[in-house]
């Protein structure tokens, strides 16, 4: 579920396109002989609408392949040491070192890789369209350094994004998870197959599910995806950030139920709310929150990391961020329209398995 943006302009691209008649119909967008012969022969990328999006193990050639041709990046690599303690360097000061510093990235071949591409496939599925990614680097672990100039170890970081670079650590499959359902003061909640012991602040409130290593994994990565979506929200309109705190309650860093209408009238008349109202990140899931967050992690890193958890909400518990969240999912509905227009648009691929859908595909064929 979600809104898709108009594709029209797109597809007037891909049927404009001059090897119609030259390529084999079926192509299957995985084999490296195959797309080796597809670029020397074409000297373009391939169609998008004809992408075969991979499932299960693939190689990090395959991966690398799928990426550049149909996301648009056109940099992926294993970090180095020095790369990593380069990207430690804070303004003029020199290069902080990282002591046993370990190289790592999926491997040759793996599942991983498959499931990275499915979620920025998730992302395009919901909106249209992607965030631009120029860079993919993996790395052990992420670093911050200290005032000595050492990078201490942040083992529970995932992944990052910045400047178009996404940031994939060891840790990336790390749990995530959102509530099942809106929290309400009756408490019956839909069941779930495995709750863990609740962290703290997600009682009283909705449930939060175990969910699989898989989905935990593409969840994390729909996030930063989200703060990619930032970055070209931003350049679509330099006041999204502004419209997005007034709108979801953030003030001074503090989050407030904006589901109080005064905390909207205080929002727009430029006073401070009333502090009953503000939503602490330890109490997060409570019933008594008309305009419920959707994690601890919403609250506590304050309105960029909400921004990239709605987002990641928005591809993957839409009926559940509506009804927990209705001011955030307004928010995206109304604006990814605008946002779109500096982001990645990539239709849906035309081919269902191995045939086409129906007769106009195959004529475009
Ligand atoms: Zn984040």
């Amino acid at each position: 579920m979600g809104i898709h943006v108009p594709t029209h302009k797109n597809r007037q691209q891909a049927s404009g396109k001059s090897h119609a008649g030259n390529t084999p119909f079926f192509q299957p967008a995985l084999s490296p002989t195959t797309n080796g012969i597809l670029q020397r022969n074409l000297q373009h990328r391939p169609d998008p609408s004809f992408r075969s999006i991979p499932q299960g193990v693939i190689t990090r050639a395959e991966f690398d392949q799928y990426m550049m041709d149909y996301f648009g990046v056109r940099d992926i690599h294993t970090g180095t040491q020095a790369q990593q303690e380069a990207s430690l360097t804070r303004h003029g000061r020199p290069a902080p070192t990282i002591p046993h510093w370990q190289s790592w990235d999926p491997g040759t071949a793996s599942a991983d890789y498959a499931h990275i591409i499915r979620a920025i496939e998730d992302v395009a599925e919901t909106f249209g369209a992607i965030p631009t990614i120029h860079t993919v680097a993996f790395f052990k672990m992420d670093y911050d350094p200290n005032a000595a100039g050492i990078g201490i170890a942040r083992r529970d970081v995932g992944a990052s994004f910045g400047g178009g670079k996404l940031t994939i650590f060891e840790a990336f499959s790390r749990s995530h998870a959102f509530p099942n359902a809106r929290s309400d003061t009756g408490g019956s909640y839909p069941s779930a197959a495995v709750v863990l012991a609740p962290a703290p602040g997600e009682t009283p409130g909705a449930p939060v599910p175990y969910q699989s290593r898989e989905h935990s994994l593409r969840e994390n990565i729909a996030h930063e995806l989200g703060h990619g979506i930032a970055e070209d929200a931003h350049r679509a309109d330099p006041d999204v950030f502004d419209k997005f705190n007034r709108a979801i309650g953030w003030v001074g860093g503090q989050l407030f139920d904006i589901g109080q209408q005064a905390v909207a009238d205080a929002i727009s008349n430029g006073t401070p709310p009333p502090s009953q109202y503000r939503i602490p990140h330890d109490d997060w899931n409570n019933p008594q929150w008309i305009e419920q967050p959707m994690s601890r992690y919403a609250v506590a890193g304050g309105p960029g990391e909400d921004f990239a958890e709605t987002i990641a909400a928005y591809v993957y518990s839409p009926a559940v961020l509506l009804q927990r969240s209705p001011e955030r999912y307004r928010f995206i509905t109304a604006h990814i329209g605008t946002w779109a227009t500096q982001m990645r648009v990539l239709p849906p691929p035309v081919l269902r398995g191995d045939f086409p859908v129906n007769d106009e595909i195959r004529h475009m064929a």
